[in-house]
């Protein structure tokens, strides 16, 4: 972070008068206040960020903002209506000082593996900044805006959102001259009432966006490939959707890896990404995408793709005891889960396909439904077996049972990792992915473990 004087910071927050002093770190990080930092003091839902200003100001903070008015001592206090706020309001003001591209990432699902993918790709032409992890909502971008500093020189950042409004908030704030949608699903169905409401939130980041400017979106979406917006330079790629302008043809998977043909307005480029699924290539086209955008050639971003690594946990292809395991325990939704069951169905193995699936956590009044259909949908890509845990799982078992494969459902971890033991060979092929909750990594763990 470059500095930023406190007069300035008082100015972005409202806060009137006039005082001394400048800060290059804001934390609102009670456990991380380095001398001199800004200490922006956050409630959350088991710790009050004020309890912690009379220790920060002692231990050296330069200031400290606050909205709950106490004697906090000794120091510099920056009053303000919200904390939360506040913190936007700095980190809009911060990113300001910066010219800059700058990237902004929404959808249902695939946000994170896309941002990582643009960064890879953006990197081999500009200084560029991502959003570490999944660090993507009101807390998280200002953190990663505030990494910023003079040598940037483009920055990627991925958007999420529970309800309406979110995205625009965190637009406003990142300021995205590129928008990227990577798809429109069913996750926060419940909050938001329907799929239009879901596309409306995300094309909430197309309103941020200056006139002109390219806004990506995934043409194999029912709903996004319907998107007509003139003031911008509306982009779509996709796979199966012959109207988008860049398409991967002929897809090949191979053991942990995908090739297919890029094709767009330069013509055609054999491309091989080292991940598995369609919807993997549905993000490396919107890499791409931005990509061209940034006037990279199509040959450097697939020299770029080609060194891709999945990030934490999101289906990482390991060879183990001959034995191909993804570990895909991150998270899951509906539209994820179909994602992985159609690319587990596709894997070229000599062995079994088994689904060892966790339940979906937040889905509300369909949960019932939806693990059915998932369930049903392993049974219709053919899996040779499914093992369920936790959550609405016995809905798994059924939807799976009905469509007649073999299904079975465990209440522990330990007794399904038993099952699990017994079942695999060399040539099979496992999937392992559930929500984030259900932490579904206990299962690798316990299978590399218990050797
Ligand atoms: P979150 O809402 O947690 O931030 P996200 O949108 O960032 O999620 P990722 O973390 O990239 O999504 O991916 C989550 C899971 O969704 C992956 O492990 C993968 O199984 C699946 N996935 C990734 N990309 C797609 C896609 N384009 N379409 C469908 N499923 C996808
Ligand atoms: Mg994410």
């Amino acid at each position: 972070m470059e500095r930023m004087t406190i007069d300035e910071i008082a100015r972005a927050v409202g806060c009137p008068g006039s005082y001394p002093g400048a800060v290059d770190v804001i934390s609102t990080d009670s456990r991380s206040l380095p001398e001199g930092c800004l200490f922006v003091a956050l409630e959350g839902e088991r710790f009050d960020g004020h309890d912690f200003i009379p220790a920060a100001l002692r231990s050296g903070a330069a200031a400290a903002v606050a909205h709950e008015r106490r004697d906090y001592g000794p120091g510099t206090v920056l009053y303000v209506k919200n904390t939360q706020r506040a913190l936007m309001e700095i980190a809009k003001a911060y990113r300001a000082k910066f010219s800059i591209r700058c990237v902004g990432v929404t959808g249902s699902v695939g946000k994170t593996t896309t941002k990582e993918m643009i960064a890879d790709v953006l990197s081999c032409a500009y200084r560029t900044l991502k959003t570490e992890g999944n660090l993507n909502n009101e807390i998280g971008l200002p953190k990663t805006l505030f990494r910023l500093d003079r040598t940037t020189e483009a920055a990627v950042v991925e958007m999420g959102m529970q309800g309406l409004g979110e995205i625009a908030a965190l637009a406003d704030v990142a300021r995205p001259d590129v928008g990227v949608i990577t798809n429109i699903g069913v996750s926060h169905l419940e909050r938001l009432g329907s799929r239009e409401n879901i596309l409306k939130a995300k094309l909430e980041l197309a309103e941020a966006l200056p006139d002109g400017a390219p806004l990506l979106l995934c043409g194999d979406n029912d709903l996004l490939s319907r998107v007509r917006i003139p003031r911008l330079d509306v982009r779509f790629y996709g796979i199966e959707n012959p109207a988008c302008g860049l398409r991967a043809k002929d897809l090949r998977e191979g053991a942990g890896e995908t090739s297919f043909l890029l094709c767009g307005e330069f013509g055609e480029l054999p491309v091989t990404i080292p991940c598995a699924g369609r919807h993997n290539v549905l993000n490396a086209l919107a890499a791409f995408s931005a990509g061209l955008a940034l006037d990279i050639p199509p040959e450097k971003c697939a020299a770029a793709l080609r060194e891709y690594m999945p990030s934490g946990m999101r289906q990482k292809v390991v060879h183990w005891r001959g034995i191909t395991v993804v570990e895909d325990c991150y998270n899951a939704s509906p539209d994820s889960m179909r994602a992985a069951l159609e690319t587990l169905a596709g894997h070229p193995c000599t062995g079994r396909r088994i689904a060892v699936l966790g339940g979906m956590l937040e889905l509300g009044a369909i949960s019932e439904r939806a693990h059915r259909e998932i369930g049903a949908f392993a049974a219709e890509k053919g899996i040779d077996l499914l093992l369920a845990y936790g959550g609405d799982a016995c809905y798994y078992r059924q939807g799976a049972s009905e469509g007649g494969i073999p299904a079975e459902l465990f209440g522990d971890k330990e007794e399904l990792l038993a099952r699990l033991r017994e079942e695999i060979r060399p040539g099979d092929a496992v999937w392992v992915k559930g929500s984030r909750g259900m932490r579904m990594e206990e299962i690798l763990e316990g299978l590399y473990k218990g050797e």
